[in-house]
């Protein structure tokens, strides 16, 4: 069974003039179906305003659909009377953690979900320390949230809604106010959630990179799902996303590059491993492999190109691992 679905979604925000007097729609989200199964790493991208936060807040029933259905765990979200089991279902992280943290303490803030939710004291304990190990917090647990990085705070977030033991984790942009290492701790720990501790991941975000790992991406435009597929699938279709005003991953682009000026490379190509991989493969000048297919490889200056596309990125794979 798909832990969140939606049929033909439609949501439209009500827009009015200054006496407050409707005077439109603005269709947010239209007509949008989806499946995401148990266990499933999901992103969702998207140029902004695309509607992907509109999305998100049906999952967690925050919204509830103008038209069309949402189902957490087979409950439909319309269902007024199941808010809490829906929210325990699906569980929230948004883009700002000081807005998200409100405990004194890392473990008084990890704990105060379940609390809420009537669980034995005992039992919260084991909790905050488990959700707190698995997003690599634990040594902070007593530490104010005040004094943390922005992507220890992320993860104190993200811990925060594991003590509810939710099958289902959306995120909606949790890496857009942290720097770089932040980004990186905030997508390891969202990656071994859904590896290790098996929890369903619907990620919104609008960095390319942080998109590989998915099981499958829809890429969102003006409110309707305009790609969907595997991270080769969409990003072998660079013009499409160049259309859509988004970026792909510097290393997809370059293996793009060279492809059209005549080096022969796989579609899709997500890593710098893969790429210098595909690379070692071709001909260049002075190898020896005379079976080897020709390619126009002697006449590109791969130097040039690279330093055209910014860089490699050599330390992506070390920055996010390469292990999902
Ligand atoms: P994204 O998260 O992809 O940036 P949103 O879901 O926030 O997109 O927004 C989708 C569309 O809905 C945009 O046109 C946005 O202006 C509009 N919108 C978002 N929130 C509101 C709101 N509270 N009232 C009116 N329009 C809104
Ligand atoms: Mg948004």
């Amino acid at each position: 069974m798909s832990i969140v679905k939606t049929k033909n979604l439609i949501y439209e925000y009500l827009r009015r003039d200054e006496e407050g007097n409707v005077e439109g729609v603005n269709r947010a989200v239209d007509d949008v179906s989806l499946q995401v199964r148990q266990g499933e790493f999901i992103a969702i991208v998207g140029h902004n305003g695309s509607g992907k936060s509109t999305l998100a807040k049906h999952v967690n029933a925050i919204l509830q659909p103008t038209r069309g259905t949402v189902w957490v765990d087979g409950i439909d979200t319309s269902q007024e009377d199941r808010v809490w089991a829906i929210r325990q279902r699906a569980g929230m992280v948004f883009q700002n953690p000081d807005n998200q943290i409100i405990g004194q303490l890392v473990e008084e803030d990890v704990g105060f979900g379940p609390e809420n939710l009537g669980v034995p004291t005992e039992e919260i304990w084991k909790r905050v320390e488990e959700s707190l190990r698995a997003v690599g917090m634990y040594q902070y647990r007593s530490h104010s949230p005040n004094r943390l990085s922005g992507g220890q705070k992320q993860r104190v977030s993200i811990a925060g809604v594991l003590a509810m033991r939710p099958q289902c984790i959306v995120l909606d942009e949790p890496t857009a106010m942290l720097d770089p290492s932040g980004r990186k701790e905030v997508i390891h720990a969202v990656r071994e959630l859904n590896s290790r501790e098996k929890v369903t991941v619907i990620l919104i975000t609008h960095y390319m990179e942080e998109v590989i790992y998915a099981d499958h991406v829809y890429v969102m435009d003006q409110g309707r799902v305009a790609m969907e597929g595997t991270p080769r699938e969409i990003f072998s279709r660079v013009e499409e996303l160049q259309k859509l005003r988004l970026d792909v991953p510097q290393v997809t682009l370059l293996a793009y590059e060279l492809q059209q000026r005549g080096i022969s490379l796989p579609q899709g190509i997500l890593t710098t491993q893969e790429l210098v991989k595909a690379l070692k493969r071709q001909e260049w000048p002075g190898a020896k492999r005379e079976d080897a297919p020709h390619t126009d490889a002697d006449s590109v200056n791969v130097s040039a190109i690279l330093e055209e596309a910014g860089g490699t990125q050599a330390g992506e794979e070390a920055q996010y691992g390469t292990d999902h």
